[in-house]
């Protein structure tokens, strides 16, 4: 699914809904213009937390919690000047990468925002 993912006022105020400006959550607005709220969970967080995210376009794989608009999301990738761009927390320390914010699994240091060309 392609789009850009806002914070849920943002992606609100587009359909003229005054939603409280800490209105807790994102959500994924498509090309076609069809707002589906993330479930906050392992590999979707990083939507949350980073504010670089939510500015660009987004590809997201993800499927719809049935009977509902809600979104699951399994892979986050970013696309700049028509090419993609795997997302991951990289750990120099430990040449590791994991699919959420956080310490590494591994030592326990920090770990940066990479953005890698899909192959
Ligand atoms: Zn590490």
């Amino acid at each position: 699914m392609s789009g850009k993912v806002l914070p849920l006022a943002a992606a609100l105020a587009k359909f003229g809904v005054k939603a409280d400006a800490d209105t807790p959550g994102v959500a994924l607005v498509t090309d076609e213009g069809k707002v589906s709220p993330i479930v906050k969970e392992e590999l979707s967080r990083m939507l949350f937390v980073e504010e670089k995210l939510q500015s660009g376009p987004v590809r997201l794989t993800a499927k719809l919690v049935p009977g509902t608009t809600l979104l699951r999301v399994s892979a986050v990738q970013t696309v700049k000047d028509d090419k993609v761009y795997d997302v991951d927390y990289w750990c120099d320390n430990c040449q590791l990468f994991v699919l959420s914010p956080g310490p590494c699994k591994c030592c326990g240091g920090p770990t940066v925002l990479r953005e890698t060309p899909t192959k």
